[in-house]
């Protein structure tokens, strides 16, 4: 099974740990930059994406992950992850910097005080078996995105999950549901990726 990273800086690194393993995947934690060179794939959870962005610099990571994303490693993030994987945020905080990967503008704590907090039933392109539960935690939402960027969900209007090419993005937290489909369909493209695993003919029925 590919060995997928989770970027332990800040935030809920346990929960996606645990979704990834779940979902087949081989986990780890990474914070520094001999951990990062380990792994197929590498998760950047939610949290605060000031204080990632802050960390991963302090950390030294914040190059050699630019650097491995540009090259192709695959890599998913959630809500603040999101943010670490957009090439443009809209009101960044001084200084706050982000991994890219993903041809996106992203707006931070875009639902406003009144939805701060909600849950909602979302449809995602590539995920089957009905909508996923969709918890928001002072979302960001994908203000636009570029063309090589292909939009997996929107909800009211609003994209909230993103693919391109082997990086993935949402706006809300699977890995705080029992739902593990949105982990699986990462560890699928990780398995795309890398290679490995590769289900025999006869056994893809099954
Ligand atoms: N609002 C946070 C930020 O801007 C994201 C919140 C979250 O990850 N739940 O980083």
């Amino acid at each position: 099974a590919p060995l997928i990273g989770v970027l332990a800086l800040q935030g809920d690194v346990r929960e996606h740990l645990a979704a990834l393993t779940a979902a087949g995947a081989r986990t780890t934690t990474v914070r520094r930059p001999g951990e990062l060179a380990e792994v197929d794939a590498l998760v950047v959870p939610g949290g605060e994406s000031t204080t990632i962005s802050k960390l991963a610099a302090l950390f030294g990571l914040l190059e050699p992950v630019r650097a491995r994303v540009q090259d192709g490693m695959p890599v998913y993030g959630t809500c603040a992850g999101l943010i670490m994987l957009a090439e443009k945020i809209l009101d960044p905080r001084s200084g706050q910097e982000t991994f890219g990967g993903i041809d996106m503008i992203v707006r931070r704590n875009a639902f406003g005080r009144q939805n701060e907090s909600f849950e909602a039933a979302v449809d995602v392109t590539g995920v089957e078996g009905g909508p996923v539960d969709g918890v928001f935690i002072r979302a960001p939402w994908v203000e636009s995105a570029g063309a090589d960027a292909e939009v997996l969900a929107e909800h009211e209007g609003h994209i909230v999950a993103v693919r391109q090419g082997a990086a993935l993005a949402t706006s809300f937290h699977p890995e705080l549901t029992g739902d593990h489909r949105m982990h699986a369909l990462f560890v699928r493209m990780v398995r795309e990726r890398t290679g490995a695993g590769r289900v025999p003919e006869r056994a893809r029925a099954v």
